[in-house]
């Protein structure tokens, strides 16, 4: 029985329900947390590996948030991996080992399936997606289901948790003065590497430059985020990148220092001004999680700091300080983002939000409860 919806641009009345594959992750029980109180989703399924399902959510999950299971979640059966759920859409954080195939199945079933793994971040047909940055790359999704014989399935993904803050801050630039170059030095939390992540003797006291994969990512999704749909394929934005990723021994909390070039000449002040004015368009503002300032600028020298900025706007912000000029490019700045919200179940439940508001979640007819119809009331 779904509850009630409290507001959105719903005609029916009820609320989307929602399943969460890996759900006993830290990606999926954030996301599991987000749902609780929801004005347009619910919690009706977790997923997750063989060593979960059968028991009881909160038997299965290690929960590492500081409030308490949601009360929608404690006795959900955590179920397997097969696209029979309750639902009518799912959230993916699985482990990327299982995400590729499971995610297909899924869409094939007829589930949109809202990703945060990186597997399908790069294919072709697939949205790669931060609302305030690429909404129209959602056109893709007719076309996506056309080339893969989906019916009212899809797959639509959020970036890598360091891409997902650079880019909330290469945006507004890239609209305001072009973008030719950008060189970037991450300083990743250990929540980015999922449970138990690095070993606590590894990373105890310590830096490790090198976290598998991360560099390739960060050098090529904001090449597809940051650069359009032609209405059959993404073209590239075309940047130069580099990046250099590390873990440091930070609980949640992806820190970057970022050097850009910039097309035209900008003052600082300039700078500092387009990043604080970036705001969401009407659409993204009826949406229940967006920020309506997605960048935060901060004027102290020592900020943005981990322990004291991670949770800014909800973590939804990207927190930025220290904008100086760059004797080698053109500015500098140092940027925070929350990587387990922004970078990960804040940024999949956003674009939940973007496709439920645009029209495409329907009901699931052959769902075990009412086969009422939920239909958006525009797109
Ligand atoms: P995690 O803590 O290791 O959780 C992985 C989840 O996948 C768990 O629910 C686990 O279930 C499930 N799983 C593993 N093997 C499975 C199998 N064979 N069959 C079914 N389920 C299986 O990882 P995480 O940090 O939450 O990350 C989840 C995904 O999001 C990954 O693809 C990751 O790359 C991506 N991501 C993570 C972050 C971040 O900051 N952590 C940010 C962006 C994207 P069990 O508990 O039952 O083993």
């Amino acid at each position: 029985m779904s509850s009630p919806v409290q507001d959105g641009p719903f005609k029916h009345g009820k609320k989307f329900r929602a399943g969460v594959l890996g759900a006993t992750g830290l990606v999926g029980q954030r996301i599991v947390n987000l749902l609780a109180n929801h004005p347009w989703f619910e919690l009706t399924e977790a997923a997750a590996s063989e060593r979960s399902s059968g028991k009881r959510y909160a038997e299965a999950v290690r929960w590492h948030l500081d409030t308490p299971i949601p009360e929608a979640a404690r006795d959900l059966v955590v179920r397997g991996l097969e696209p029979n759920l309750d639902c009518d859409f799912v959230f993916s954080a699985l482990d990327s080992s299982v995400a590729g195939p499971a995610e297909e199945e899924f869409a094939r079933a007829g589930y949109p399936v809202v990703s945060n793994s990186r597997n399908h971040r790069m294919d072709p047909d697939v949205p790669l997606l931060i609302p305030e940055v690429n909404a129209a790359h959602l056109d893709a999704i007719p076309v996506q289901q056309k080339n893969r014989g989906y019916d009212t399935g899809f797959i639509v993904t959020n970036p890598n948790c360091s891409t997902a803050g650079l880019v909330l801050v290469l945006k507004p630039l890239a609209d305001a003065f072009g973008l030719e170059k950008v060189f970037v030095v991450t300083m990743q939390a250990v929540s980015g590497a999922g449970y138990p992540g690095v070993p606590s003797v590894d990373i105890h006291a310590n830096v490790v430059p090198f976290i598998s994969g991360e560099e390739e990512k960060m050098e090529s999704e904001p090449q597809k985020l940051l650069g359009r749909w032609d209405g059959s394929r993404f073209i590239d934005a075309g940047l130069g990148l580099s990046a250099h990723c590390n873990r440091v021994p930070v609980l949640d909390g992806h820190l970057e220092c970022i050097s850009v070039s910039l097309k035209k000449i900008a003052s600082l002040a300039e700078v500092r001004e387009v990043l604080s004015a970036f705001t969401v368009d009407a659409e993204l503002a009826s949406l229940p999680t967006v920020v309506q300032n997605p960048v935060i600028v901060l004027s102290e020298d020592n900020r943005p700091q981990p322990r004291r900025d991670v949770d800014a706007g909800n973590g939804m912000a990207a927190v930025v300080g220290r904008v100086r000029e760059c004797p080698l490019l053109d500015v500098k700045l140092t940027l925070l983002s929350h990587n387990l919200v922004r970078g990960a179940a804040g940024a999949a439940l956003l674009n939940a939000e973007l496709l439920a508001a645009r029209g495409y979640f329907h009901r699931r007819v052959d769902s075990q409860s009412e086969p009422q119809l939920a239909e958006p009331v525009s797109r």
